[in-house]
């Protein structure tokens, strides 16, 4: 067991975890925050956003001690003993300590229980078993201090035997060495994670989904993602090809820029088909879709370039589509990335600008309410595109007035 002291840890200052930990520590209960909250801290890495604690108290308790509080919660998993209380700026993810009682490889069926170290060991990996109370005392009970310290991503107990559990830990596995692991990963860990892979198909797509979005935008994505094809894991994953040069080359270009769907359209996607599968094995969302479906249309804009053809189709596709359409296509190497790099800052300092007239000018004009109005609207906007977008609602009303006029 560890001595140190994380009293001043930035996450027990919180508010919101003062008074969780305030409410479960008391009466008999105990409370402590666990899992990323604390590996990050330890790690001198900015805190991801939600913060988890475990505590002894049952469900039904920790919903009337916060409710008596006045702090808000929700049910989010109460079967599993999780409920989410709500503060101002924060949430807060609770758990019941619990013990594994059987596992079917998919989802483990939990009890409840009150003993802190066996919660610590059914949890994955060593770096992720830490806990911390609210007087900022430290437990270890796995030797995840040292594996922090190393930078080195281990499971508890036999890996095997972890993976044989949930299936979706081969997954975390390279997740989490993309995200923290320094070096090679863990022999033991990345030996049971390829003997394991043809169960990778049990796996839901939605659990793929989220740890695949996470792991492609972690600080060692690219070298992970390599290592994945050729542990032979990513091909059973993705179904479908993998471009790792186009992937190298856009972390090495564009560091942190790109969300998932960009990065899952440059590793995964040449054409409709491939978006397709990746949407449906990641169970991405229509927008998500969408984004790597306006990505791959955005390439031949990319691909021609000048100041003036931009600002058309920045405008045309928007400037999400056509930043993004660039990004990818400089990965694929359609383009050079100095020259991606210039148009996409140009792209994020040009103010889009609106057409300035609407149907109702059409209708004023005498034309009617049919189909003609639409086809007028569109002349006149072909026109002042044309004009570099230059022309004003008063010259553009002149025109309207002009057409009317060779119209009769
Ligand atoms: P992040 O910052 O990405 O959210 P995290 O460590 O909080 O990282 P979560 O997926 O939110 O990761 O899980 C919270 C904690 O729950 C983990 O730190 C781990 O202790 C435990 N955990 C989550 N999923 C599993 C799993 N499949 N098997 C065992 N333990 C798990
Ligand atoms: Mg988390």
């Amino acid at each position: 067991m560890s001595a140190l002291d994380l009293s001043a840890a930035a996450f027990l200052a919180e508010p919101l975890v003062q008074r969780v930990l305030g409410l479960l520590s008391e009466d008999g209960e105990e409370a402590r925050v666990v899992g990323g909250a604390v590996r990050n801290h330890l790690m001198g890495l900015p805190d991801q956003g939600d913060i988890d604690i475990a505590t002894t108290a049952l469900p039904e308790t920790i919903v009337k001690r916060a409710g008596a509080a006045g702090l808000k919660t929700v049910p989010t998993g109460i079967d599993h003993g999780t409920i989410t209380i709500i503060g101002y700026h924060r949430v807060v993810e609770v758990t019941t300590l619990r013990v594994d009682v059987e596992t079917d490889g998919r989802r483990a069926v939990v009890r409840f229980g009150r003993d802190w170290e066996a919660d610590a060991t059914r949890r994955d990996f060593t770096m992720n078993a830490l806990s911390v109370d609210a007087d900022g005392r430290l437990y270890d009970f796995v030797g995840g201090l040292g594996d922090i310290e190393a930078r080195r991503v281990r499971f508890i107990g036999s890996a095997e035997r972890r993976i044989e559990e949930d299936r979706l830990r081969v997954l975390r596995f390279f997740r989490f060495h993309a995200a923290f692991g320094e070096g090679a990963p863990d022999a033991e860990g990345l030996g049971a994670a390829i003997r394991a892979r043809q169960d990778l198909t049990e796996l839901s797509a939605e659990r793929i989904g989220l740890e695949m979005r996470k792991l492609v935008v972690a600080r060692r994505a690219a070298d992970t993602i390599a290592l994945m094809q050729e542990s032979g894991i990513l091909p059973l994953v993705a179904a479908g090809v993998a471009d790792l040069a186009a992937f190298h080359r856009f972390v090495e270009l564009f560091g942190k820029e790109g969300v998932p769907a960009l990065r899952f359209a440059v590793i995964f996607a040449m054409v409709g088909e491939d978006i397709d599968r990746i949407a449906r094995r990641f169970r991405l969302s229509g927008k998500e879709r969408d984004r790597m479906v306006a990505a791959l249309a955005a390439v031949p804009a990319a691909r021609v370039g000048g100041p003036d053809e931009d600002r058309v189709q920045l405008y045309r596709i928007g400037r999400e589509a056509f930043q993004d359409g660039l990004l990818y296509a400089a990965a694929k190497g359609f383009l050079a990335p100095e020259e991606a790099r210039t148009r996409c800052d140009d792209a994020s300092n040009w103010a889009i600008p609106e057409f300035p007239l609407s149907g109702r000018d059409v209708v004023e004009q005498g034309i009617g309410r049919g189909p003609l109005v639409g086809l007028v609207l569109r002349d006149l906007e072909r026109w002042w595109i044309a004009q570099g977008f230059a022309p004003d609602v008063e010259a553009l009303r002149r025109r309207l007035q002009m057409m009317v006029a060779a119209q009769q």
